[in-house]
């Protein structure tokens, strides 16, 4: 039986009574704890059925919406859209999601097959002429409509989607947007295969001892594995990627081959070979400025940024070009420290880019004097996630309780029923911590169900995925500080979608613009800085014994260490991709407009931008283009948003009574910064940031 779709497995498929505590009809799905996905029963030859089905569904529910005979309302059409698609988003938040946790080459051609008919599935229902004209005619009549302010903002979020999709366009025109999605779509994919296919293609591979010097036993050992899965036994390899890169540059004593390995990172997809990306971005640029023209707007960053809380490029720009001029200059102060050191050494060349992270943990070490090593033992991932809880609980008055008969996908992965203090049950929390191969890189937060209460009390089941160390030989996972700050991050995502309290369900929880949703998570992260909170979790896993205020204080003077690094390289890729974004002319040589627009901006040779444009997968295979500025937006709202808790404590009644309301409860169901402001008492302002990246 499909556990997806409505059938019993009882004589004359006669609800199975006795199994079901409620009083009416439901489909097998419901019957777990809280309606929980029945994921033991789950199979994976159930998910293209439901697919099927819940597009069929969907679009009969839409047809009916299109063709009522009634006159359009809110009701029969704005709330009856919020109401469709209900299986169709019960497979899709499944399959999603466990491709991401814990996928297999199954899923993974699923994926491939049914991602491009789900895109094309939406532009029907976003391109169906009778659907918008109905919803334009709510439109129109809204001030008469007598809408409560978040009917109010359905409306309008579900308008500018329609508009946003082209819904207004001649028949000719919308054909070519659907053409100009589908090639966007395809070169995207391409970019990022493209990618991939130039990083794995790429080995340094190592056959004498003598130049392993100065990497640590880990990495060698690593290097070792890497090498015999290439066929390489007795030798090391080193790949152009983040996790096996940064600690040959870190590490590595040999200079020539930091740079073979660095330059090979750097030149991915530049190699005027097959997998070459400079022609992809030249026509992925051409067709966005072509869609965004036919929508009406001057360029693709203003088309985007129009449904953004930066709202304008040059808002954007302002922001990048506050960060940039003490973050450079902070930069060229680091160049200096290091090309001292270099000279101390005896040596004789000019630091250059594959440099960088060898002398920056040298001056690093010097000034701070801690290892990693070192902090790691007081941190263990159980005491970390109950200190999280804890916060949790002094902010927001909610208690996590954990629950071992809930649903589950796999072993090893956690369930807590989140309560308020009247002891409801506001919604179920799930841990899936362990890294594992079958898992995607980074970490992350999703849901199996969003929060919503227009069709009853819908409460939301969240997730928060993350890649933490297996357990050591004491069977415990111990986290570096940078991993707390990420459990913590991912926690107040988590909180986002957990407190959530909207009637609808496209405007609950996280489903806010990308330049504001990691507001509330970078937020949790600054409790997780605070000696006062950190003590109350930081004890040695084997003693117990609560972590030092003089570890405590090297931890926090190390904070803004390289800031000047991080910040500029960060800035000239966010800056490249608003230059790409805003110029109208045709872009034929790639190379040379990333090397005028990062000449403009005024980046030194020892830096290159986080991305440069033929790995830039945030602008050109993900959804970030004219987006990568976000994350410093939010920054900016974070910072402005603790110095509230700095002034009156940390844990202040009255400031987490607001920020609860108007940020984690609020999900999308207001203009942004009027919730900001009512929070705040103002709007944000850059200083705390600046203090916060030690760019003041
Ligand atoms: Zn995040």
């Amino acid at each position: 039986m499909n556990p997806f779709l409505n059938e019993y497995e009882t004589p004359f498929k006669i609800p199975p009574f006795e199994a079901i505590e409620f009083t009416h009809y439901q489909p097998a799905f419901d019957e777990t704890p809280f309606k929980i996905p029945p994921f033991e029963a789950i199979e994976f030859n159930h998910y293209q059925p439901a697919f099927d089905q819940g597009m069929k569904e969907h679009l009969e529910e839409i047809d009916t919406i299109a063709t009522n005979i009634e006159e359009p309302s809110f009701e029969n059409t704005i709330e009856a859209l919020e109401r469709s698609g209900k299986t169709l988003d019960k497979v899709s938040n499944v399959f999603f999601n466990l491709l991401g946790s814990n996928t297999n080459d199954d899923m993974d051609s699923l994926a491939m097959s049914i991602s491009p008919r789900l895109s094309s599935h939406n532009d029907s229902i976003l391109l169906n002429k009778k659907l918008f004209e109905r919803i334009e005619e709510i439109h129109e009549n809204r001030q008469s409509l007598s809408l409560s302010v978040e009917q109010n903002r359905l409306l309008e979020e579900t308008y500018k989607r329609f508009i946003r999709s082209g819904a207004n366009l001649d028949q000719n025109s919308m054909d070519r947007l659907t053409k100009i999605n589908s090639s966007l779509s395809s070169l995207s994919v391409q970019f990022d295969q493209n990618v991939l296919k130039e990083t794995n293609s790429f080995s340094m591979v190592i056959d004498n001892e003598d130049d392993l010097d100065g990497l640590p036993e880990e990495e060698i050992r690593q290097a070792a594995l890497l090498a015999e899965s290439e066929g390489q036994n007795g030798k090391w390899v080193f790949k152009p990627t983040r996790v096996s890169m940064y600690p040959f540059l870190t590490y590595s004593t040999q200079r020539d081959l930091r740079e073979e390995l660095y330059n090979s990172y750097i030149q991915r997809g530049d190699n005027d070979n097959e997998f070459d990306n400079k022609k992809i971005i030249s026509e992925m640029i051409a067709l966005r400025q072509e869609k965004a023209s036919m929508l009406g707007f001057d360029n693709h960053a203003d088309y985007v940024l129009d449904n953004s809380m930066a709202k304008t490029p040059e808002n954007v720009n302002k922001l990048l070009q506050t960060v940039w001029e003490p973050g450079i200059e902070k930069a060229k102060g680091e160049v200096q420290s290091m090309q001292q050191l270099i000279s101390e050494e005896g040596a004789n060349f000019k630091l250059a880019a594959w440099d960088w992270w060898h002398y920056s943990e040298k001056l690093r070490q010097e000034q701070f004097d801690f290892k990693e090593e070192e902090v790691k033992p007081f941190f263990s991932e159980e005491k970390v996630l109950e200190g999280a809880f804890d916060v949790a609980n002094k902010l927001f008055d909610i208690t996590f309780t954990e629950r071992n008969d809930l649903p589950k996908y796999r072993d090893n992965i956690r369930s807590f029923v989140v309560e308020d203090s009247d002891n409801k049950v506001i919604g179920i929390f799930y841990t899936d911590f362990t890294l594992r191969p079958n898992k995607g890189g980074g970490a992350w937060m999703s849901t199996f169900r969003s929060q919503s209460k227009f069709d009853g009390d819908v409460i939301p089941i969240v997730i928060n995925v993350c890649n933490f160390p297996p357990e050591n030989a004491d069977g415990i996972s111990l986290l570096s500080f940078e991993q707390v700050e990420t459990l913590f991050h991912e926690f107040g995502h988590g909180l986002h979608g957990l407190l959530s309290n909207a009637q609808y369900p496209s405007l609950s929880g996280t489903s806010v613009t990308r330049d504001y949703v990691e507001f509330p998570s970078q937020m949790m992260e600054n409790w997780a800085r605070e000696p006062e909170v950190i003590k109350t979790f930081a004890k040695h896993y084997q003693t117990g014994e609560v972590i030092s205020d003089e570890l405590l204080d090297k931890i926090s003077a190390a904070g803004t260490f390289n800031e000047g690094f991080a910040t500029t390289e960060y800035v000239a890729a966010a800056h490249l991709d608003m230059a790409y974004h805003t110029d109208k002319n045709t872009i034929t040589d790639i190379d040379k407009f990333e090397d005028q627009a990062l000449e403009d901006l005024g980046l030194i040779t020892e830096i290159e931008a986080r991305y440069r444009s033929t790995y830039f997968g945030h602008i050109f295979a993900g959804g970030y283009s004219s987006g990568y500025y976000s994350y410093l937006w939010t920054e900016v709202l974070e910072a402005d948003a603790f110095e509230a808790f700095k002034d009156k404590g940390l844990f202040d009644k009255e400031t987490a009574d607001k920020l609860k309301k108007y940020v984690y409860s609020a999900g999308n169901t207001d203009d942004l910064m009027t919730q900001y402001v009512r929070f705040r008492g103002k709007e944000p302002e850059i200083e705390p940031l600046l203090k916060k990246r030690g760019l003041n």
